[in-house]
């Protein structure tokens, strides 16, 4: 996409040439279809659950649901409200990393503890589905944002958790190199295919839709991620196998 401007270069009067300046805008232009997307996607993704509450409610409120299936109905409307809040805080920690003026608290972040507590955080969703997550690696230190990087292990180790089989593992392992420390959230789950890994950190692709939505997915995690390693300087690197694993390298 070009803007091109000419302007004429006049002396005494005299058409002495023309400057024409042409601009490439295919990166503004790139920028401005993702801000449009991504505003057709928030909406979209908002109206589901607040068509759902809004119609559960309105059943309810008329007096047509049976005494016995209240719990059935209000729990349903409380699950939806629980996504609809997820996906606002979501959208909100995208926001406060697009703003480039805003302000944050750097500090030196020990990468090993914080991993640590994520883990301990993550421990009682995970048993639920017989899944162990363990801490591995060295005692690794960046200068960073600690709640953004809290965020960032929390999402990978999340997935980790979410996309994994019965009995699987989740193994957060920190390593480090001449040039970089590197985070690596590794496990044993359903793998990503080919043909969906170059996508998966798009703003709300998924893979399998109803999975995703069934554990509370807002399809934002890995955007967050992908947002939260740039922030910091860093890139990811995804290595999967269908049906096998999935391991994310945060390198920095
Ligand atoms: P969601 O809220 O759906 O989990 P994410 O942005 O975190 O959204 O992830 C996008 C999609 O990538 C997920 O819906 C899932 O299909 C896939 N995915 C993410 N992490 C993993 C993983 N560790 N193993 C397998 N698939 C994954």
């Amino acid at each position: 996409y070009y803007n091109i401007l000419a302007h004429p270069i006049l002396e005494e009067d005299k058409l002495r040439g023309i400057v024409i300046l042409i601009l490439d805008i295919t990166e503004h232009h790139k920028l401005e279809e993702m801000r449009k997307e991504f505003s057709a996607n928030v909406s979209h993704e908002l109206k589901t659950p607040l068509m759902t509450i809004s119609g559960y409610a309105e059943i309810m409120k008329n007096g047509f649901v049976k005494e016995k299936d209240i719990t059935e109905f209000s729990s349903r409307i409380y699950n939806e409200a629980l996504r609809l809040k997820n996906l606002v805080d979501d959208i909100i920690k995208i926001s406060r990393l697009d703003e480039k003026n805003n302000v944050f608290d750097y500090e030196e972040v020990n990468l090993l503890s914080l991993s640590r507590i994520v883990a301990e955080r993550l421990k009682t969703q995970a048993e639920k589905n017989n899944i162990k997550i363990s801490v591995f690696g060295e005692d690794i230190s960046i200068i960073g944002v600690k709640q953004i990087l809290d965020e960032m292990i929390h999402n990978l180790c999340e997935n980790a958790v979410k996309y994994n089989k019965n009995g699987g593992k989740v193994e957060i392992r920190l390593t480090s190199t001449k040039e970089h420390k590197i985070l690596s959230v590794i496990d044993t789950g359903i793998g990503i295919s080919r043909k969906h890994q170059s996508r998966i950190f798009e703003r709300f692709y998924r893979v399998d839709k109803s999975h995703s939505r069934e554990s509370g997915g807002t399809g934002l995690g890995l955007s967050i991620v992908k947002h939260a390693a740039t922030f910091h300087n860093a890139v990811i690197k995804l290595e999967s196998i269908k049906d096998k694993g999935t391991t994310i390298s945060i390198i920095f």
